[in-house]
């Protein structure tokens, strides 16, 4: 069993149900719906396809809407793409013309760009392949000295070297983006671009406000203030996904290595999930194989202790969409061996308040001690298996619920496996016998060996899970409560 879990975005490569169905074969455990490109028709449709091809497969795949964000970006060309050259003049007009570009000037979709930027700055344009300085800011004009020059053509993104540049999370377009991936049913939402938790909280009323309370939030980790104010972003959503396109030009390629080790570390000691994103797999957009070096990427990832693995452009409009996922599989299942022997994080100085909580995490310590097959939670919201596997562990983690936007939530955690289970619809003398049969069903556990259960007095609510027992199974004889 695989326990890192691989997110894959969407796009034309993947727009026939077999394609897509061979993606979902191959291990897929989260279907992302990029917003910043295509029409929402689009998302609707691969929408559908996920839930018609995970239902045909019998696994659970969750949908992940990932909102475009303040991107900031210069605007056209006149007449085709130019060329800058080093120490040239170059101006960028927050009033010009969205077409009216040219070698000497071109629009910007931010309009305070201005107000954000000063004498000094360094404009990293297209993920920093062409540098700009500023020399000077005069009302709607940014005149910059070309540091580093080439090619420029249209639609190409814009970061300032340090971050801080103030647009706002939420464009008109994410607000009403939102709504459409509610209305999908979408399982989580990606944030782009959060500065702070505020960001993240603003995105929570807008979802309760939508009708998706039940739906999840990633914020992605993607502007140099985010790391400075990690913790709390951290606290404010589910997971973050570590951006690493964006992140990097902001902070430099260099700095992504330790930042991405830290943050991980950090959502999980708070408890949250982490995703690492972008050109995992990079070469499979044209390649069959992936390079050494993208093997060790993903493989170093799982070492990291990251909850799951994601692929952009790869399945999104690469030429080998299900080799990209099948090669992530493998990677993972072979680091994932090495993992407990590299820098468990057991968090044994942690304190708790909640009594589920306490449950989770003395279930999680006992297994790792006493010598469990498998771990099988009673579940309403899934966080009982969250907080299970924020601790290392190797034993399979089962979150048994009837709830199916729990059983799709629980895809991007590490280690924890959805169970369609009705608690309901047993008899309360007959759930752990219930239990234990279907984990047999499945060749999870057999004869004589030990699970452990945690469960609720009270079955079917929420942040309930009072108790745990250890059972053998083929010993278990059913009695009360
Ligand atoms: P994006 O985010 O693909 O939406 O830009 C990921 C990143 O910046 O790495
Ligand atoms: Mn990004």
């Amino acid at each position: 069993m695989r326990r890192t879990k691989i997110v894959a975005t969407l796009g034309p490569a993947t727009d026939t149900q077999k394609t897509l169905e061979s993606l979902i074969a191959a291990g897929l455990d989260a279907a992302r719906l990029n917003y910043s490109h295509g029409h929402i028709d689009e998302h609707e449709a691969r929408a559908r396809a996920v839930r018609r091809g995970a239902r045909r497969a019998g696994r659970e795949v969750s949908i992940i809407a990932d909102l475009q964000g303040p991107k900031i970006r210069l605007q056209r060309f006149r007449n085709g793409p130019i060329v800058l050259a080093e120490d040239a003049r170059f101006v960028l007009d927050t009033s010009l013309g969205a077409d009216a570009g040219d070698e000497r000037r071109v629009g910007v979709t931010y309009k305070d760009l201005p107000k954000d930027v000063k004498r000094g700055d360094t404009l990293l344009i297209d993920d920093g392949r062409i540098v700009l300085r500023v020399e000077r800011v005069a009302g709607t004009a940014i005149t910059t000295t070309v540091v580093a020059g080439g090619e420029l053509s249209n639609n190409k993104g814009l970061n300032r070297e340090g971050g801080g540049l103030s647009a706002r999370a939420l464009t008109a377009k994410d607000r009403r983006d939102l709504q459409h991936a509610v209305r999908q049913g979408c399982d989580y939402l990606a944030l782009s671009f959060p500065r702070s938790a505020e960001d993240v909280h603003t995105a929570r009323r807008l979802l309760d406000r939508a009708g998706g309370a039940g739906i999840g939030i990633i914020a992605k980790i993607e502007r140099a203030e985010a790391v400075d104010a990690a913790d709390d972003i951290i606290d404010a959503a589910d997971g973050i996904m570590i951006a690493r396109g964006d992140l990097g030009v902001e902070i430099g390629d260099s700095r992504l290595p330790p930042v991405q080790k830290q943050l991980i570390k950090r959502a999980r000691r708070r408890h949250r999930f982490a995703i690492t994103a972008t050109q995992m797999m990079n070469s499979m957009i044209d390649a069959p194989l992936p390079t050494r070096a993208e093997v060790f990427d993903v493989a170093n990832a799982v070492l990291d202790g990251t909850d799951a693995v994601m692929l952009s452009g790869e399945t999104s409009v690469g030429r080998y969409p299900e080799r990209a996922v099948a090669a992530m599989a493998r990677i993972c299942i072979e680091a994932e061996k090495q993992w407990t022997e590299y820098e468990p994080d057991s968090m044994l100085d942690a304190s708790f308040t909640r009594v589920d909580q306490a449950i989770a995490m003395s279930a999680i310590y006992c297994a790792n001690r006493i010598g469990v097959k498998a771990i099988a939670a009673l579940t309403e919201s899934g966080a009982v298996t969250r907080w299970m596997s924020r601790i290392d562990t190797d034993i399979p983690i089962f979150a048994l619920s009837r709830n199916p936007q729990t059983l799709r939530r629980v895809t991007l955690y590490r280690g924890v496996q959805p169970m369609d289970f009705d608690v309901t619809a047993v008899h309360y003398t007959e759930v752990t016998r219930e239990v234990l049969a279907q984990l047999t069903a499945i060749g999870a556990v057999a004869r004589g060996e030990r699970v452990i259960l945690t469960k609720g007095d009270l079955h079917g609510h929420s942040g309930g899970t009072n108790g745990m027992k250890i059972v053998t199974v083929g010993e278990f004889v059913e009695h009360v409560g």
